[in-house]
């Protein structure tokens, strides 16, 4: 339980490039099995141009973040969910489970080797993502027969920033993200590079993140981005905190689930329920929708201050951070950082 505070807690890492030393990886083939598993300097990779899921999409990730804890032990958020959920993947896209054991002993070595890297800054964390994919050198349509799972580590900053500002959203009316009986239920690298059109039509249009509605209605709200969405009803002790349903196209966040749950013990009446965007909209003119914030492990809880739709902008409360949403964000980041009895057991301490 040494802590190795010794790196300077210096401007904003950002998200996503500052990967640390290692690379945990773990090979598969339908005669050994899972074998191989290897903590490796970080480096390139030698891969044939045929790879398979290069050319035809077989490649699943995850994303997890390890906190500094108050004491100055390291700990990752709840990762049997994510080891779950990337079983869930790999079932969707025909390639082989990974046993929980082994997915979280990949994230641990990793960890315990790249720990350091983690200043106790009390917004920097280490966001650990774990990646599958079939390396067959084959072009033949049809599932790869081996795999590579790797879990890499950067260390990260805040989404938007360092400082929590509320995001305004763009309406995407005339693109998908998921459809019934498709991919969006799941973490695979297929349903991410489709979206970053429209997510480039937000950025025009001055938004920061796109809103996803459903396709068979094209009304109802179904998320923001990569992160899900919580609306506030109502305020003060009385106020009700829901979510749209997981109705198989829209992905099931672990973050979301611990708010739930959050949400229920600090008071809060707590419902998963559908929304559309018109409901959205008059609910906040009415002033009965006071807060709409965005989670996800990356946006930890990101409040939404502005919506443009076809029908014009509006307003989400009085645009700024809400006293719900900030309640709730304190309450998650400070279980996060071990600042709170962990009471679920979610946070797994590695080193
Ligand atoms: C990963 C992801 C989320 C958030 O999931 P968490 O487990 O909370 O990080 C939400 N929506 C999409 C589309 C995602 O890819």
């Amino acid at each position: 339980m040494t802590s190795l505070l010794n790196k300077p807690a210096a401007a904003s890492p950002g998200h996503g490039a500052a990967f640390t030393p290692h690379l945990y990886s773990l090979k598969y083939s339908p005669d050994l099995g899972w074998h191989d598993g290897d903590l490796l300097p970080m480096d390139n990779l030698s891969l044939h141009p045929a790879t398979l899921g290069l050319h035809y999409g077989q490649v699943i990730f995850e994303g997890m973040k390890a906190f500094r804890q108050q004491d100055g032990s390291v700990a990752v958020f709840r990762p049997w969910e994510n080891a779950r959920r990337f079983n869930r993947s790999a079932a969707r896209l025909a390639m082989p489970s990974l046993p929980e054991q082994l997915y979280v002993d990949g994230v641990d070595r990793l960890v315990a080797a790249d720990h350091a890297e983690l200043s106790d800054h009390p917004d920097h964390s280490l966001y650990l993502r774990p990646l599958m994919f079939g390396t067959d050198a084959n072009l033949m349509l049809r599932p790869s027969e081996e795999y590579l799972f790797l879990v890499m580590a950067f260390v990260a900053g805040g989404f938007f920033g360092d400082v929590v500002r509320p995001v305004s959203v763009l309406v995407s009316r005339d693109q998908a993200r998921a459809m019934p009986g498709g991919t969006g239920d799941v973490k695979c690298a297929a349903n991410y590079g489709p979206s970053f059109v429209a997510q480039r039509k937000a950025q025009e249009a001055g938004c920061q993140q796109v809103v996803w509605l459903d396709q068979a209605e094209r009304r109802w709200v179904e998320e923001m981005g990569g992160m899900n969405l919580f609306f506030v009803r109502g305020s003060g002790a009385g106020a009700e905190v829901f979510t749209t349903p997981l109705t198989g196209t829209l992905l099931p966040g672990v973050t979301r689930d611990s708010l739930l749950r959050m949400a229920a013990r600090l008071g809060y009446r707590v419902a998963e329920r559908p929304v559309s965007v018109d409901q959205w909209r008059a609910g906040c003119e009415a002033g009965e929708i006071t807060e709409v914030f965005a989670c996800g492990t990356a946006a930890v809880v990101t409040p939404v201050g502005r919506v443009r739709d076809v029908d014009g902008d509006f307003t989400v409360g009085d645009g700024e951070m809400g006293p719900v949403t900030g309640a709730l964000r304190r309450a998650l980041v400070d279980l996060q950082h071990g600042r709170v009895p962990d009471v679920d057991g979610w946070l797994h301490r590695v080193a």
